[in-house]
């Protein structure tokens, strides 16, 4: 047993236990001794104001601002949210006069495609993007029966931590503006309106679901992410999307789930949770310092009692480190504690990282896992791996060397 073993809970004697720091794993400590966790954007040049950053009162302001009639700021939104265009030489509903200065004042250039990755036959594709200062993020599109889904990025890198990520590893380089997450969407749908993702199954094709699990923390960049939303979901001024696609997830930044509850959009949200024990959660999850467990499965309830939306908890499977059946036990029971039929469990098996020795669970402990909370009450289902192939599934979002090299060379798109 190792000496780590030797702290473990007493339902885990005799049980193998892999621990991030008997792996090598050295958690990095703030100048206080506690795990260090970026909150706080680092200061970098901001990017350029954008129609998706402001409210439909700021863009008519705007529009006047640059010389024109406030309702050419309407006009702007058709074509952005509904043809997903920012070329001002499309946009011939415009007086000439004016328009070239209206369309780089209201829709500047955000995103630079650098690459495309695709799998699943074409049902996958990864982008990388650069950003205007450079830093890189990327957004992963997948088509399933009924429904397209984007995986977006929130910020560029990620202050969290978590020793099994990829981005994690690479730290924060800062948020991202409502307007860049916002533009992965618009990007992805001019991609599937223009064919680019194979054959359209109607017409108006377009993505239906969002999933933020891209690069970041999205509850830690909570403004923006909010502002992205609100674009996403707006009917008349925005993508107009159903607020229950779209899925907010986050690693546990208790503060933030309570506010999000509060604020009035029935998106369906997902806890990060990855072990029910602080024990290990401690060590696999940093923010677990700051908010524990328990605390975060509260404010996950609090959250379904308050918009009434199940909420999910996603739970990555890692070899003898966090699937042990006791484990499956504790988590039923600390999600039934609190009530039934209000939360799903997702387990995901850990897509290793590059470098990473850590691998995903055996397909029998999966199972396992899966049939004692489903036997507990608790509805679970095993998770697609899907864009594992060219690593876009979920903490693996990160930048290499060779896409820093692809993007110094990137023509702009
Ligand atoms: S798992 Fe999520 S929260 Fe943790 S470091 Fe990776 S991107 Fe950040």
């Amino acid at each position: 047993m190792t000496p780590a073993a030797a702290n473990e809970p007493a339902a885990t004697s005799g049980v193998r236990q892999v621990r991030p720091r008997t792996e090598g794993w050295q958690q990095k400590k703030d100048a206080t001794g506690r795990p260090l966790l970026q909150f706080a954007s680092p200061k970098r040049g901001k990017p350029p104001v954008h129609l998706a950053d402001l409210t439909p009162a700021e863009r008519v302001v705007k529009a006047v601002e640059l010389g024109l009639p406030g309702f050419r700021a309407k006009q702007l939104e058709k074509h952005y949210f509904g043809h997903y265009t920012s070329d001002a030489a499309a946009m011939t509903d415009l007086p000439a006069t004016g328009r070239d200065e209206l369309v780089a004042g209201l829709l500047p250039p955000l995103l630079t495609e650098v690459r495309r990755l695709e799998t699943d036959r074409g049902d996958t594709i990864k982008f990388l993007w650069k950003l205007h200062d450079g830093a890189l993020v990327e957004s992963v599109l997948m088509r399933y029966p009924g429904r397209i889904t984007l995986c977006v990025s929130s910020q560029a890198g990620c202050g969290m931590n978590c020793p099994f990520c990829a981005t994690g590893q690479a730290g924060l380089t800062r948020n991202m503006s409502a307007a860049e997450i916002i533009e992965q969407v618009v990007r992805a749908n001019r991609l599937i309106r223009d064919g680019g993702f194979g054959t359209a199954a109607h017409p108006d094709e377009r993505v239906t679901n969002i999933v933020f699990m891209g690069m970041g923390e999205p509850l830690a960049n909570y403004a923006r992410l909010m502002q992205a939303v609100r674009v996403m979901v707006d009917k008349d001024h925005g993508l107009g999307m159903s607020a229950r696609g779209i899925t907010v997830s986050t690693v546990g930044l208790v503060p933030a789930i309570r506010k999000l509850a509060d604020e009035n959009i029935p998106v369906t949200f997902a806890l990060s949770l990855h072990a029910p024990d602080d024990h290990l959660r401690d060590e696999l999850i940093p923010v677990n310092s700051r908010w524990k467990v328990d605390e975060a499965l509260d404010a996950a309830y609090a959250y379904y009692e308050k918009t009434g939306r199940r909420v999910s908890i996603e739970y990555a499977l890692i070899k003898d480190m966090n699937d042990h059946a006791w484990r499956a036990d504790l988590l039923a029971e600390k999600l039934n504690q609190r009530g039934r039929g209000w939360v799903h469990v997702n387990p995901i098996p850990l897509n290793p990282t590059p470098g990473s020795v850590w691998t995903s669970s055996e397909r029998d402990v999966q199972d396992e896992f899966v049939r004692r909370l489903n036997d507990a009450g608790v509805p679970t289902t095993l998770r697609d791996t899907r864009g594992k192939e060219i690593d876009g599934a979920c903490g693996q979002l990160v930048a290499t060397a060779e896409d820093e090299a692809a993007a110094a060379g990137a023509p702009v798109a």
